[in-house]
């Protein structure tokens, strides 16, 4: 299976290598670049060794190319962007902006909902907002 991710505004692939790329800003910290993996449920993270990210801090997600803020609006604490899997169907994979917390869910077009990671169950009240407009 082949998968490609990408910003739902601008479209540029935030895929490069085996990685996904994001721009990101947390306090004491006004940007810098996080690589995560594209294999849904592996919570792998990788950053310049400047940069300090602590179990539980809650960071913001950019694209890298247009700057775009890639939060879910109405739930300040997660993050969602577009995949496509084999050049063909699209999904909004939705994870949490919390280092450490482990929930990911893909949510095809027609409100179809995958759920990744061990905390899983955290935010499915949040997944009832409209994340397909
Ligand atoms: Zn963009």
């Amino acid at each position: 299976m082949k998968t490609n991710f990408f910003c739902p505004k601008c479209h540029g692939y935030l895929s490069v290598a085996d990685k996904v790329i994001f721009a990101i800003k947390k306090e004491g910290l006004d940007s810098g670049l996080l690589l995560l993996s594209p294999k849904l449920g592996e919570y792998t993270y990788e950053y310049h060794p400047t940069i300090e990210l602590t179990e539980g801090e809650q960071i913001d997600f950019y694209c890298p190319m247009c700057g775009h803020d890639l939060t879910v609006e109405g739930a300040n604490k997660l993050v969602r962007v577009k995949m496509q899997v084999d050049d063909k169907e699209t999904f909004w994979v939705v994870f949490s902006k919390k280092i450490g917390e482990r929930c990911t869910y893909k949510i095809s077009d027609d409100g179809q909902e995958e759920t990744f990671g061990e905390h899983g169950s955290l935010n499915v009240d949040y997944l009832s907002i409209n994340l397909l407009k």
